[in-house]
């Protein structure tokens, strides 16, 4: 038997081009937040959810940093509980280290926030809408509670047409007192005073409550994407 000897060099001694190869075997590191925090985690799982990763992978290759994704805009506890979800299908904010920043209600809701924002950003509908139904649940549990920082950061991240504005503004045209309102009005964006008038005068006599969002009623705060499927189990469960 003869034997040949393989080279990874092509015809003419020259290298083959450099090509991205779409394989997810292996794992990658994520740096989180301005501080760098770095998590390990296994490219299949968390390509398999994500465009936004896919397209990194692919960019860090090509630059020849294979294997790092910055993530500079995004706290290292919100890639924590993206990760927890990639790889249980599962939104818990018990995976966090409860500080005072999550010790209330309010910071409860602004990190669940802050989840759906990064979903958003990394293309990951499925995620969008679990979020959105943990944030619905706490809702209906009278457990969930806003202030003006967390309204602000909604409107300074999402567009016009985002449901998780629409469910915020439901939720406070239905239990916003005035006194509320008037303490908090000088701090919010202009944008979220002027959508939320528009909701009120909307209801045209019917009463705000009505509107108030419930898991019950999660259909219409999903996103379905492009082709605006009908609500299904899968818009929040992830598919193994
Ligand atoms: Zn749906």
């Amino acid at each position: 038997m003869t034997s040949t000897t393989t080279s990874n060099k092509v015809d003419g001694g020259h290298p083959p081009a450099k090509r991205f190869k779409p394989t997810y075997s292996g794992t990658i590191t994520i740096l989180a937040g301005t501080g760098e925090t770095l998590f390990e985690v296994h490219k299949d799982i968390i390509c398999k959810h994500s465009d936004f990763f896919v397209a990194s992978c692919s960019k860090a290759w090509a630059e020849g940093k294979e294997g790092t994704v910055k993530l500079p805009t995004v706290e290292s506890a919100t890639v924590k509980l993206y990760i927890h979800w990639a790889y249980t299908g599962n939104i818990n904010l018990d995976v966090l280290d409860y500080g005072p920043g999550l010790a209330s209600n309010y910071g409860q809701t602004a990190q669940l926030f802050r989840l759906y924002i990064a979903a958003d950003m990394f293309l990951d509908r499925i995620m969008k809408n679990k979020a959105m139904d943990t944030i619905l649940q706490r809702m209906n549990k009278r457990t969930f509670a806003v202030d003006w920082h967390s309204a602000n950061l909604v409107w300074d991240n999402t567009t016009g047409d985002s449901p998780l504005r629409s469910a915020i503004l439901h939720w406070s045209a239905a239990t916003t007192t005035r006194d509320g309102f008037s303490k908090a009005v000088l701090s919010l964006r202009p944008a979220f005073v002027i959508d939320l008038a528009g909701t009120l005068l909307d209801l045209k006599g019917e009463a705000a409550f009505a509107k108030y969002p419930t898991y019950e009623r999660r259909s219409q705060y999903h996103d379905h994407g492009v082709d605006n499927v009908k609500c299904s189990e899968k818009c929040s469960t992830q598919m193994t």
